[in-house]
């Protein structure tokens, strides 16, 4: 689909540092883009465009739960987060992706205030306040790391 920000990530209209992390032939891995809130802030995007888990293909609904759970064991090997929050909204960008958010030192626990937090950083990066966004070349080594991880 043209207008959908996905889309556009996974035709590389849009990059995220580190590029892609792991991809098969239904999912793609990579880190949240514009901006890099947090180094290992992952996104999973279906490679098609689809808006609806109950319109996954079966060969996606199986291999939906294996991608997830390599992801979080890759982050949780790299990073070791407290815990690793993996959600779905739908909302901004309707193409069908997760979230996957590693919890990590001097964060803020719970999904109210993780999101706050989150929030708060990517609204302060865009009336010009950057210094709580990180550096790409931290995500972009994080990326690296999380790849050979996956292979
Ligand atoms: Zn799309």
């Amino acid at each position: 689909m043209s207008n959908c920000y996905t889309c556009g990530v996974l035709a590389g209209r849009h990059s995220a540092p580190g590029g892609t992390i792991y991809e098969d032939a239904c999912w793609e891995v990579g880190h949240i883009s514009d901006p890099v809130l947090l180094p290992g802030y992952l996104i999973i995007k279906l490679r098609r465009h689809c808006e609806h888990l109950a319109d996954l293909t079966p060969e996606e609904a199986a291999t939906l739960g294996p991608v997830v759970q390599r992801t979080c064991l890759a982050l949780a090997r790299i990073l070791n987060p407290a815990k690793i929050y993996v959600c779905s909204f739908g909302e901004g960008v309707q193409h069908i992706h997760f979230h996957v958010i590693p919890s990590m030192a001097g964060m803020p626990a719970g999904s109210y205030a993780v999101f706050l937090w989150l929030w708060l950083r990517r609204s302060l990066h865009r009336i010009g306040i950057k210094k709580w966004v990180h550096d790409p070349a931290v995500a972009e080594n994080i990326a690296a790391q999380l790849r050979h991880e996956l292979c």
